[in-house]
């Protein structure tokens, strides 16, 4: 079935697809095996945004691709060849080559428990999770869109391939996958898709985080604040649990007129509008988990106000778990679980305040501190702006914070050891005593006076102030 539709045509002309993509096509079929580009770079060159890798599907068994890939000059990789897959290399491009093939039965909801290999494309096809996912095409072959793919790519539909139910129960990654698309497309799910999305989603208890994770990541990087949370809640929560208790959890405070997880979409919101939609993803990750720890941490007082202390501690060591589980990344987890930890800080536009929140921040992430701060002045303004409408004048005050640091930073100000215009080897040639923790002292009493501004960080001054408390320790 090859549509003559001129639209796609248009969007899928040969030369948008890359040499290696043609050279294992060319390839193949000069071989005698029938070779399609299928799945994502077909709906994305079909949306005319820049495609991602392309992944073929081909009737040749996976050791007749490699041998005949192998002849044409490509280099390939085993890199699944229990579910028929090689990767072809060229240059610095790999191309998937996949037999065509269905699933055998899911038997843990996580990995088809055998694969079996079969003559056509369309039985391919028909594995495949979402109709916008589920076309092949090729340079002269044209369009091959049997589940009408191209038509929910126009209306913005992420459907299921068959009845949704069965899909998902096959593979209960699936729910999130879709979520995943709906995200990234800023696409309507389909209500009989929605319907087995919203039923199923505990489905995802039975799959391995790993792969929760990479469809997480996928989600918060679409960049559409809090919409995966408020719209697709069940899914999220069945992904990361600890989400759910923030839903209806009333803050019972005048900062807040709305519930936890309100709150929380609203910062996801508005970390989008301060970074024009480019946030970092530990700024998305803190966003999505900043008050996690506020549901185990409400304390009441007798005027029925509530309080939340110690919930960015909470949050940081719920977060730290959660991050780990999913196995992400260790800098995106560290840098997450810092801002965590640090966005509800009190900071006064001072330099002895923002120099502290500086050396705070460099102690939960040595080095990364000039990066950090203003990710974390982006988490402050998103929180102020997402509370009770008379707190949110806050959000101004974080400009002047922000402002300030910025000045601090360019002037070197210091806020770690290292940057004091003296070092501990200059402490010691001066007092003529030998190291030990008293050293450490010293420092540490020297920066928090350069931090505080009474005591100049200049080469002289320091070394007097030194001499000055080193002959107090020996009192
Ligand atoms: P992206 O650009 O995000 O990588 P993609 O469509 O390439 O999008 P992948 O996760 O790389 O997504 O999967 C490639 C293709 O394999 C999909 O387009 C889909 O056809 C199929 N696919 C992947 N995972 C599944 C799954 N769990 N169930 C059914 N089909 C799947
Ligand atoms: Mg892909």
């Amino acid at each position: 079935m090859t549509t003559e539709n001129a639209y796609s045509e248009a969007m899928l002309g040969t030369a948008r697809l890359s040499e290696a993509g043609g050279r294992v096509l060319t390839a193949l079929e000069a071989a005698g095996f029938e070779a399609w580009i299928v799945g994502g770079w077909v709906r994305d060159a079909l949306l005319d945004t820049t495609p991602g890798d392309v992944d073929v599907a081909t009737s040749a068994p996976w050791q007749e691709s490699e041998a005949v890939l192998e002849a044409a000059g490509l280099r390939v990789r085993e890199t699944g060849t229990a579910h028929g897959t090689v990767t072809a290399v060229f240059g610095h491009e790999g191309v998937e080559t996949t037999t065509y093939r269905v699933d055998g039965p899911y038997e843990d909801g996580r990995h088809p428990s055998s694969v079996e290999f079969v003559g056509s494309v369309e039985l391919d096809l028909a594995r495949r999770d979402f109709t916008v996912n589920a076309m092949a095409w090729h340079p002269t072959r044209g369009l091959l869109d049997p589940y009408r793919g191209e038509e929910d790519l126009e209306a913005g539909i992420i459907r299921a391939v068959g009845d949704p139910r069965t899909r998902f129960e096959e593979d209960g990654l699936r729910v999130l996958r879709a979520v995943r698309f709906a995200a990234r497309l800023g696409f309507a799910i389909e209500p009989r898709t929605q319907d087995a999305v919203r039923a199923l989603a505990p489905l995802l208890t039975r799959v391995s985080s790993e792969r929760i994770s990479t469809e997480l990541r996928g989600i918060l990087m679409a960049g559409r604040g809090g919409w995966p949370l408020r719209e697709e809640r069940e899914t999220m929560f069945a992904a990361i649990p600890e989400l759910e208790p923030m839903e209806g959890f009333a803050q019972h405070s005048r900062y807040h007129s709305l519930d936890v997880l309100c709150h929380v979409c609203r910062v996801m919101d508005y970390v989008e509008v301060y970074t024009g939609g480019v946030a970092s993803e530990e700024l998305r990750w803190c966003a999505l988990l900043h008050d996690i720890g506020k549901p185990f941490t409400l304390q009441v007082d007798e005027a029925g106000q509530g309080h939340f202390y110690g919930h960015p501690a909470k949050g940081m060591e719920m977060t730290d778990k959660i991050m780990r589980r999913l196995a992400l990344p260790e800098a995106l987890r560290k840098r997450t679980v810092a801002l965590v930890r640090l966005h509800d800080r009190p900071v006064q536009p001072t330099r002895a305040s923002v120099l502290s929140i500086l050396a705070d921040l460099d102690a939960l992430c040595p080095g990364q501190a000039p990066s950090l701060v203003r990710e974390l002045m982006v988490i402050k303004r998103a929180d102020a702006m997402a509370k009770a409408p008379e707190y949110r004048d806050y959000a101004l005050e974080v400009d002047a914070l922000d402002a300030l640091a910025q000045r601090l930073l360019a002037e070197g100000a210091p806020y770690r050891v290292q940057d004091l215009a003296i070092s501990g080897t200059d402490i010691l040639e001066l007092t003529g005593r030998s190291g030990g923790p008293w050293l450490g002292e010293v420092l540490r009493t020297l920066l928090q006076e350069t931090m505080q501004g009474s005591l100049p960080n200049d080469h002289a001054a320091l070394e007097r102030r030194s001499t000055a408390i080193a002959r107090g320790l020996e009192a």
